[in-house]
């Protein structure tokens, strides 16, 4: 079994000014910032980039936007480029999360563009696919996470393939307090897996790292990371407080 370090991924969407980012973000330092057998990060608002990254700076707790443009740089009203992020001190980006996928109409193709530029760049991606609660009823989950992947990561060599951190978010348990059972979330991540050994090779199916997000809590962790093919959890609101993030980091 080939050892993929697991990752405790913070999504703290449109909440925190930048004082308040930086006070959590020192309070999860002095909770979490020597973790070695974990990697951790968070992604405050782009506002509070700039502010939480001198903090988090030589600690274990890295840094990520929630979201970026494709293009280097241009007349794009509003977006924020790779280079910006990686100035702001980013190492990840969060791509494709149901929110922007549904409520700001982003499509698999847009993402792949991000992907590209996101590795071009230097920058992690963590690509975000997942199946709505009426996808799952018309079992159409399998479907919908084969086109969201295929599409997603189309023309990427196999090498950046293996960077990729791939996140499986069920839309219906995103903020709704519904987590996927342990063994709903297993199966998709075994199907996402071997999806990727078909698509590329068991070498990359081996190594790369897929999250669970979808109401992760200090209570449901360590059931979901009991998983085979669970290498960690990207977590919304329970994130936003840093004692809770700080136990769900810490569920051995
Ligand atoms: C998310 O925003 O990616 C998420 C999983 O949110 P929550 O943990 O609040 O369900």
């Amino acid at each position: 079994m080939p050892e993929r370090k697991p990752l405790i991924a913070g999504n703290w969407k449109m909440f925190k000014t930048g004082e308040e980012a930086i006070a959590t973000a020192k309070k999860l330092v002095e909770n979490v910032g020597n973790v070695t057998d974990v990697d951790v990060m968070i992604a405050p608002p782009f506002t509070a980039l700039s502010q939480v990254a001198p903090e988090v700076d030589k600690t274990s707790v890295g840094l990520s936007a929630q979201n970026m443009h494709w293009e280097k740089n241009g007349a794009f009203t509003g977006e924020i480029s790779s280079d910006m992020l990686i100035a702001a001190g980013c190492q990840y980006v969060i791509l494709g999360h149901s929110e922007r996928r549904q409520l700001f109409q982003e499509t698999d193709e847009q993402i792949n563009q991000k992907i590209h530029t996101a590795i071009h760049a230097g920058l992690k991606p963590v690509f975000c696919v997942g199946e709505t609660e009426d996808e799952r009823n018309e079992n159409k989950t399998f479907s919908v996470l084969d086109k969201q992947i295929e599409i997603g990561l189309k023309d990427l060599p196999v090498e950046q393939v293996k960077e990729v951190i791939i996140a499986y978010e069920p839309v219906w348990a995103i903020g709704t307090g519904k987590t996927a059972t342990d063994d709903q979330a297993q199966e998709v991540h075994a199907y996402l897996r071997k999806r990727i050994q078909e698509l590329y090779d068991a070498d990359t199916a081996s190594v790369i790292r897929i999250l669970y997000g979808g109401s992760v809590k200090p209570k449901n962790i360590k059931g979901l990371m009991a998983m085979n093919d669970i290498d960690g959890a990207l977590v919304g609101g329970a994130s936003l407080d840093a004692d809770q993030f700080s136990e769900i980091v810490q569920y051995q």
